[in-house]
């Protein structure tokens, strides 16, 4: 049978809410034989999910999520097969982590001039003890439990998306940053979720050709937001501009409307082209 991966998940560690074994659990009922951990700014799930995938014959491909800045808005950067080790990444990656951490405080400060008071104690409960990333979703996870808001979507429409009145904006990594900063650790560079970067008055072609210049190396093709019509149209991107080829669920276990680990589920053949590109040998 096609071996197959989910190649965009997240756990607990950033803002899933399935600790990383209960993702190797879920990732082994949902028959997948790889999925790579891609935690918002943080490697600390890929130790605890390789521990235990290790038995049940899935691989884990060490991956991470960052954030970059692109034109007044954001777009994020997958890294795949990094070295999640590596000491000054990591402590680049704490670092960032810290900075959400006064991010979310500060994102809190400015719910209160809005009439809503919430405790950052609260906001650590959910965002779960120790090292990991806090985030928005967590911040809506908090407005939806206090009854602030109808549903998460409603918490970013109103208080805590692009251009609301709490948004707040994180660090700012250049895209080409990004980039660098994933291939500095030996990984390769994907572009996450086309369909939500706000292109302005550009065409993604022209957004795309662009980050290709700067490094990126690969696209994400398939996506739970991506009709098939959206996938045709990046995978002639990818194309076009010689990208490889990735796609993943961007599961947040219960975060989001529904689990998604699964429902993105891509040949093992586009793993070992990814693995190809960055010079490792071993065949998952
Ligand atoms: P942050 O990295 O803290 O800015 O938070 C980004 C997270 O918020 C990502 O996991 C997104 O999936 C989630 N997010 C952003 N916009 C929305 C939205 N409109 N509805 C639900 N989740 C969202
Ligand atoms: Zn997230
Ligand atoms: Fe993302
Ligand atoms: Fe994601």
């Amino acid at each position: 049978m096609q071996k197959v991966a989910d190649l965009h998940v997240h756990t607990n560690i950033s803002d899933g809410t399935f600790s990383p074994e209960k993702v190797v659990e879920y990732a082994r009922m949902q028959g997948l034989d790889g999925i790579a951990i891609t935690d918002h700014d943080t490697c600390a799930a890929i130790a605890p999910a390789m521990a235990l995938a290790g038995d049940m014959n899935i691989e884990i491909i060490p991956g991470v999520e960052l954030t970059a800045e692109l034109y007044d808005d954001e777009i994020h950067i997958l890294g795949y097969f990094i070295d999640w080790q590596d000491e000054l990444f990591t402590k680049k990656l704490e670092e960032f982590c810290r900075v959400r951490e006064e991010r979310a405080k500060e994102i809190l400060r400015r719910l209160g001039e809005q009439g809503i008071d919430l405790k950052y104690e609260d906001l650590m409960e959910i965002a779960g003890p120790g090292p990991g990333s806090v985030g928005r979703l967590h911040i809506a996870q908090l407005l939806y439990r206090k009854g602030k808001v109808a549903c998460i979507r409603d918490a970013f429409t109103k208080y805590i998306g692009a251009d609301s009145p709490a948004y707040v904006k994180k660090f700012k990594l250049s895209p080409k940053e990004a980039v660098d900063m994933i291939k500095s650790v030996g990984g390769v560079a994907a572009l996450a979720h086309p369909k939500t970067i706000n292109t302005d008055n550009k065409s993604l072609k022209d957004i795309v050709c662009m980050l290709a210049a700067e490094g990126i190396q690969a696209i994400e093709v398939y996506h739970s937001d991506h009709n098939a019509g959206d996938s045709a149209e990046f995978k002639k991107i990818a194309d076009k501009y010689g990208l490889l080829i990735t796609g993943g669920s961007d599961c947040h276990g219960l975060g989001k409307k529904e689990v998604l680990l699964g429902k993105i589920k891509v040949p093992y053949e586009l793993v070992e082209k990814l693995r190809l590109s960055v010079g490792r040998t071993e065949i998952g």
